[in-house]
């Protein structure tokens, strides 16, 4: 049997290297990661104790309605319930649009760098994936303007913008995304999915509220936002996902999803989890409190080394080494740190550190010193 030429060519999505494999690989007892922006610590213990109370449970199906995690988030989020739907995972909310909204030939539009699972969920459908250059390694809202008036003949059905965006950690503002909005309304064949997996991290003052922008009228029907449990919430194990849009696209998906997939488990934490701001914000204390050492350390060693990096607004760092950075990542795996490099998204010197607990932050500046150190120190970076 012949295989697509779609599926041949389709490189899968890596995932940051279990602890597991590290140990075994290089005989280390002591190995830590920081290399799939999750939560350094355990979740909630109220959605823990949601879940233990739930086990019985399981002998059933889960509610293919999701209606209490539905009513939950709605008042949490602000919209209607029929402007929710879930999925396990966002990945599977960024999958579930791309087969609503696109056949086979179209084609849907992001940045360069921009988080990889759009492309990958396009690849698998026979759609193809536009990516405009950035700028300043943010997306550059202006190429993907030029870039959608170029393609009036053959349209993009969806255009995705990742804010803030994964890998790069940086973020466009409200006067851009506003910007942007309103100019989208020349292109109504085109809906605009912003995906903040990191919203809850975000320090920057001007970074827009898409919900509020999603309430105001004029925007709703062009307008899908995504969320996940799996970052600030510290449930990327468990693979809950939201999607906000107008009820006849949220419809749509409906028709086309799982009858179960979101599971049972996932539903009652959920319900938990959304309404504990008290973990939420103690999560955002430890990662702000941990970049703004990392940030502190890393400006030490870009004075000695060349090394570069993004202020972030996420929990998660972009570390550009101004060469080949793969041979880097094995020398830190050899000592224990893992990172994620990064090349499959463009960026082939820069490996990508999220920020852990305060000692493994620390253990993380004393390894990249190390390896750092091995070579011949030469000048760093003009900046
Ligand atoms: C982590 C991440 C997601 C979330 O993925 P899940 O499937 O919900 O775990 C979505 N978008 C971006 C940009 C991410 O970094």
């Amino acid at each position: 049997m012949k295989i697509s030429p779609e599926i041949e060519k389709l490189i899968p999505y890596s995932p940051g290297k279990p602890i597991s494999e590290v140990q075994r690989e290089y005989k280390l007892d002591h190995v830590i990661k920081l290399a799939s922006n999750e939560a350094p610590y355990a979740p909630s213990p109220k959605v823990i104790k949601a879940l233990k109370m739930a086990l019985p449970q399981l002998n059933r199906y889960p509610d293919s309605q999701s209606h209490k995690l539905t009513q939950t988030f709605s008042k949490h989020y602000g919209v209607l319930p029929e402007n929710l739907i879930f999925g396990n995972g966002s990945n599977e909310l960024i999958d579930l649009l791309i087969r609503v909204f696109c056949v086979p030939g179209q084609c849907i539009l992001t940045s360069q760098a921009a988080f990889i699972a759009y492309k990958i969920c396009a690849q698998t459908v026979r759609v193809q994936t536009i990516e405009t250059p950035m700028a300043h390694m943010c997306f550059d809202l202006e190429a993907i303007k030029a870039e959608l008036q170029k393609r009036r003949e053959q349209p993009v059905r969806l255009v995705f913008i990742a804010n803030p965006n994964n890998p790069t950690g940086t973020y466009l503002n409200e006067e851009q995304i506003t910007d942007f909005l309103n100019f989208m309304k020349s292109h109504p064949e085109t809906l605009v999915v912003i995906d903040e997996a990191y919203t809850e991290f975000v320090r920057a003052p001007d970074y827009p509220n898409s919900l509020d922008l999603f309430r105001r009228d004029s925007y709703a029907s062009q307008l899908v936002v995504l969320k996940t449990l799996s970052k600030v919430y510290g449930l990327a194990g468990l693979r809950l996902g939201a999607l906000i849009g107008s009820p006849q696209w949220v419809n749509y998906i409906h028709r086309v999803r799982n009858p179960f997939n979101v599971n049972h488990l996932a539903q009652v934490a959920g319900v938990a989890a959304i309404q504990d701001s008290d973990y939420v914000h103690q999560h955002c204390q430890v990662i702000w409190q941990g970049l703004d050492y990392l940030y502190g350390e890393l400006d030490s060693l870009s004075c000695r080394y060349p090394l570069k990096y993004l202020k972030s607004q996420t929990n998660f760092i972009l570390l550009d080494f101004g060469r080949e950075a793969y041979p880097i990542h094995k020398r830190l795996l050899k000592r224990g740190l893992i990172l994620r490099p990064v090349a499959g998204y463009g960026l082939p010197n820069c490996l990508r550190l999220t920020v852990g607990l305060p000692h493994e932050n620390q253990q993380a500046v004393e390894t990249l010193k190390e390896v750092l150190s091995e070579e011949a120190p030469c000048p760093p970076h003009p900046s």
